[in-house]
């Protein structure tokens, strides 16, 4: 970890360099170098002992040349402006590569939810979307699920806004309950195109996917139901870790008996999962530089960097987390010839399904989950053969081709609009 890492500056720096290949003078570009908007807002909470505490919370857009804007919440004791930034600023192009009509805004409140009751995570919740009630909406700025929340925490928001309407809008948040308007597939989306893009790239290098090796970190959202699904499609999960710990097993490990443990309604911890034969115990750094055939950052930002990256030994990365490479980590991956399918990529498929659920909110009509899936996997391949085709023109890096395709596309829109007034 270098000292000062700033996850902003992190993505300018990859920003500057694809805008420089594909031949854009800054001007071209100028106006995606800040975010349009960053709202920082005060939330105090009255907690369950009657004292009030006071969090603090963050919404960025930056951009809405393509549509509104759209992005997670994040829940995290080390929440700031420069990762919401960053965040919001992925969301762009991450929407872009995917070509959904959508630029990009991400929120987050900096506080640990572990520490908060059921009903002081409510009340934090539905003062925040107070606070950022006059920026948000179906048109607007439309906030999902991400870091340390959920669909429950998407249900909250919608109810707090409807009720300042004095209608249900079911379209100002995605990510929600089934029963509120969510879309069936949702919750599964993020790690689903996890999958379809590790299998894409298998294909693409000619490994067969059937005993790939498999390294996960985290086993949230993300990397539990990527875990899950490459475990059905026959791939070799050898290495997983939460922010307890990690598990190792050359022969593979038992996923489906871990995710049941993992997700049977406590709050369990992989530390606490009984060793079997041939299972050891790893740590979160010892997880990264496994020897695998696929790493799977899965976590949060900055995990692969210049102290590690050297000693990574996966053949391919496929970036579950948002920035989980830094810039100089990224270099030496690439000097070492490793395959990334960098974030804004192999992520999208939860900010596609939320574009899906926003759809059907929309047309207030609902689509089977055989259609979502099938839809997803269909945007997600085109989406990879076309940062494909882009890297082999251009003869760059798999980063360096999705961030051109996603550039590409935004500048044009913006350039199409013009500038007001
Ligand atoms: N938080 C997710 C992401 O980083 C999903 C965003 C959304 O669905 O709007 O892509």
């Amino acid at each position: 970890m270098t000292m000062q890492y700033n996850p902003f500056d992190n993505m300018l720096e990859v920003l500057d360099k694809a805008a420089a290949m594909l031949g854009l003078d800054e001007q071209d570009y100028i106006t995606l170098k800040s975010p349009e908007r960053e709202l920082k807002v005060q939330v105090p909470v009255v907690m369950d002992d009657g004292k009030t505490k006071v969090f603090e919370g963050y919404r960025v857009q930056h951009s809405s040349s393509r549509g509104p804007c759209k992005g997670g919440i994040r829940y995290h004791q080390d929440v700031n402006i420069d990762e919401v930034k960053a965040l919001a600023a992925w969301m762009s192009l991450k929407c872009a590569v995917v070509n959904i009509p959508y630029g990009g805004g991400k929120g987050g409140v900096k506080v640990d939810p572990s520490n908060l009751s059921k009903d002081e995570l409510k009340r934090l919740t539905r003062r925040y979307t107070a606070m950022i009630l006059p920026i948000i909406g179906p048109e607007r700025d439309i906030p999902a699920p991400d870091v340390n929340t959920n669909a429950e925490v998407m249900g909250w928001i919608m109810d707090t806004y409807s009720m300042f309407k004095g209608y249900t809008v079911p379209g100002v948040v995605t990510g929600k309950p089934i029963e509120l308007g969510g879309s069936l597939g949702r919750s599964e989306a993020t790690g689903r195109g996890v999958m379809f893009m590790t299998k894409e790239i298998l294909h693409r290098l000619g490994i067969p996917v059937l005993n790939t090796r498999i390294s996960i970190q985290g086993m949230g959202n993300v990397g539990g139901t990527a875990a899950k699904l490459l475990y059905k499609e026959g791939c070799r999960i050898i290495a997983i870790s939460d922010m307890s710990g990690g598990l190792h097993c050359e022969e593979g490990l038992n996923i489906e008996a871990i995710y049941e443990f993992l997700n049977n309604g406590e709050r369990f911890l992989l530390k606490d999962y009984p060793l079997s034969e041939g299972v050891t115990r790893i740590t979160n750094e010892e997880l990264l530089t496994v020897d695998t055939d696929v790493l799977i950052p899965a976590a949060l930002e900055n995990q692969i960097n210049i102290k590690n990256a050297a000693d990574i030994k996966a053949k391919i990365i496929i970036e579950g987390a948002n920035g989980p490479t830094t810039t100089e980590a990224d270099e030496i991956l690439n000097r070492k010839g490793i395959q990334i399918v960098p974030d804004i990529l192999a992520n999208a498929g939860g900010v596609i399904v939320s574009y899906f659920e926003w759809v059907q909110n929309i047309q207030s009509y609902t689509w089977d989950e055989v259609k979502i899936n099938r839809t997803l996997e269909m945007n997600m391949i085109k989406a990879f053969n076309e940062v494909w085709d882009k890297t082999k023109e251009k003869n760059a890096t798999l980063r360096m081709g999705a961030y051109m395709v996603a550039i590409d596309r935004i500048v044009k829109a913006h350039k199409m609009r013009s500038i007001f007034p």
